[in-house]
């Protein structure tokens, strides 16, 4: 199957500093690929390029096989492009109900985008007039989630989805987003701590200081390719 969203030699920089050089990726439609590796690797640079929310200096971001480098992150969302960034992107002092509902404003929110989220998230509904930074860890990365559901969107991004909650929440969370996957959306997912998001990756690759340094199935080679990164034999 063509890939939905492709990066082809995607190099980037931060005031002339390369931190990215070459990244090939590719997501189809129905698909989980798992982007993991250390800290200060690229990861999230590489996922913001997905979104538009960096611009590649050399290579090219294709979506759906059109070259979209250089699009500007509001037309890749209009596009199905959905980013679920890193702490989350909701705001605190709003109500759950006012998260979801300022959602509209952005023109690709469904209307029906309430009943969507508390029915995939009752927790939601029970708690729509709480304020959203006093909801449970979990509790708010499953808004930040039903927000971006309310888009519709064909590709979904998520940086570090497992960020300070508890295993068997993260297990949940996954559970969701393997379920999106099965509708056919194609995920790409930023994880330091890869375990959770394995047991629902069709596809995974290693960063290692801005490269990709492994790729493939998530099978017993990759946990050895991990385990050489992460404790620095490699
Ligand atoms: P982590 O897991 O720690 O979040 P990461 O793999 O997501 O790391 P990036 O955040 O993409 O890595 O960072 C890659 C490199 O780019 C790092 O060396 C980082 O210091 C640098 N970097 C990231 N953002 C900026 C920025 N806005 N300005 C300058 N340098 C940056």
């Amino acid at each position: 199957m063509d890939p939905l969203l492709e990066l082809r030699g995607v190099c980037a920089a931060y005031d002339r500093i390369t931190v990215l050089h070459g990244i090939d990726l590719k997501v189809t439609a129905g698909q989980v690929v798992a982007l993991l590796g250390p800290n200060g690797a690229g990861k999230t640079t590489t996922l913001n390029i997905a979104a538009g929310a960096h611009r590649p200096s050399a290579g090219c971001l294709l979506l759906g096989g059109r070259d979209v480098s250089g699009a500007h992150p509001r037309d890749l969302a209009r596009a199905g492009v959905c980013l679920i960034p890193e702490g989350r992107g909701i705001f605190p002092n709003l109500s759950v109900r006012d998260n979801l509902r300022m959602m509209t404003f952005t023109g690709r929110a469904l209307p029906e985008i309430e009943e969507i989220a508390y029915e995939r998230f009752p927790v939601l509904g029970d708690r729509h007039r709480q304020a959203a930074g006093t909801l449970s860890g979990g509790e708010q990365q499953m808004l930040a989630l039903a927000r971006g559901l309310a888009t519709d969107p064909a590709v979904l991004l998520l940086d570090e989805l497992s960020m300070g909650l508890a295993p068997m929440v993260v297990g949940e969370l996954y559970e969701h987003v393997a379920e999106l996957a099965r509708r056919g959306v194609a995920v790409l997912v930023v994880e330091q701590f890869a375990t959770a998001v394995l047991k629902i990756a069709d596809h995974a690759a290693v960063v290692v200081r801005g490269s990709v340094q492994w790729q493939g199935h998530p099978d017993s080679s990759l946990h050895a390719e991990l385990s050489s990164y992460y404790l620095g034999s490699a």
